[in-house]
């Protein structure tokens, strides 16, 4: 299928999340519980996703071929929105030696003596490589900007922390993007969009579910609390970081099948338009191929 025809029928499920102009975000405006009014059974969105996986992993073929862009791809959300079970969908046929998946859990002490995109920034993919940061490096804005005791174990000098404290540190998120998509690191940035409620039934399942129990854990609960103090601050930071170059995309994630969809093919579409193609073999190499060959076939 020619090229831009994969992008118009990918841009079905990603034109009506996509944020490039943080200024007029609203998280209002996003419904958890969207689906563009497609009702799919199961089999149907499988069978969706599973073609939209497979073209990813063809496409991961030629990154890596080509040796010179990268895909940074960073899933944002509350607990229990899907952020594991998304990654092993979208990316179940792509070849694991050129992928990475990068966890972000609390930081060591050495890390909270370091600024504090240093150990984000040592993760950021090699080029021709897609890397994943499930949690990144905007958690410095939204769990250490809820809970005031994280930003102090950061020990960073009083008189820095001033009122416009949180905005600094954003711009300086807004940068290293910038930074990275000129270095070509294709940056795409997913908030898995969950309802309270909706996250809610999820906790009481892992409750109820005997082989789910290993997933909950009482600090989730706990941090349920915070909601509106979270969604404040997913609010900020994507309004002061989405952009053309590193866009947001804002995922209904009240139904799994459709996250996984929006996520696979805000993937594919991205990286279809950097419009790779295989390295082409110059006269020169091609005879080198040819006497290789010839060498080869004359083996006793
Ligand atoms: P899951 O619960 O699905 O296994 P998870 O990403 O929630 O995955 P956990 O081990 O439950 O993993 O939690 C990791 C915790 O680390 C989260 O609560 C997150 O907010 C916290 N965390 C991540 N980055 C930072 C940071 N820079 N500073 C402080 N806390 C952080
Ligand atoms: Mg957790």
């Amino acid at each position: 299928m020619p090229r831009q025809d994969i992008i118009a029928q990918v841009q079905k499920y990603t034109n009506p999340f996509r944020v490039t102009r943080g200024k007029d975000f609203r998280l209002k405006h996003f419904d958890p519980g969207d689906t563009l009014g497609l009702q799919m059974g199961r089999t149907e969105a499988a069978d969706l996703l599973r073609r939209g996986s497979e073209w990813l992993a063809m496409e991961q073929d030629m990154l890596y071929a080509q040796d010179s862009w990268s895909v940074l791809i960073i899933l944002q959300a509350m607990d229990a929105a899907g952020k594991d079970s998304t990654i092993k969908h979208v990316m179940a046929r792509v070849n694991p030696q050129g992928c990475d998946v990068h966890s972000f859990k609390q930081p060591s002490q050495e890390e909270l003596s370091h600024a504090f995109l240093w150990r984000y920034s040592a993760r950021v993919p090699e080029r021709g490589r897609i890397g994943i940061f499930n949690r990144s490096y905007y958690e410095e804005v939204l769990v250490v900007r809820v809970h005031q005791a994280l930003l102090d174990a950061q020990r960073i000098p009083p008189k820095l922390v001033t009122r416009s404290f949180w905005d600094e540190r954003l711009a300086d998120i807004a940068r290293f993007e910038d930074y990275l998509t000129r270095q070509g690191v294709l940056v795409l940035k997913f908030f898995l969009n969950l309802s309270r409620k909706e996250q809610k039934k999820r906790f009481l399942a892992r409750l109820d579910t005997p082989d789910k129990n290993w997933k909950f854990s009482p600090a989730d609960v706990r941090e349920r609390r915070y909601w509106d103090d979270y969604m404040h601050a997913y609010e900020e930071a994507i309004r002061a970081t989405a952009t053309k170059g590193a866009p947001w995309y804002v995922v209904p994630a009240d139904n799994k099948w459709f996250t996984r969809l929006v996520v696979a093919a805000a993937i594919v579409e991205a990286i279809e338009t950097l419009d790779l193609a295989y390295p082409t073999v110059s006269a020169e190499q091609k005879a080198e191929l040819a006497a290789a060959r010839t060498e080869l076939a004359a083996e006793k």
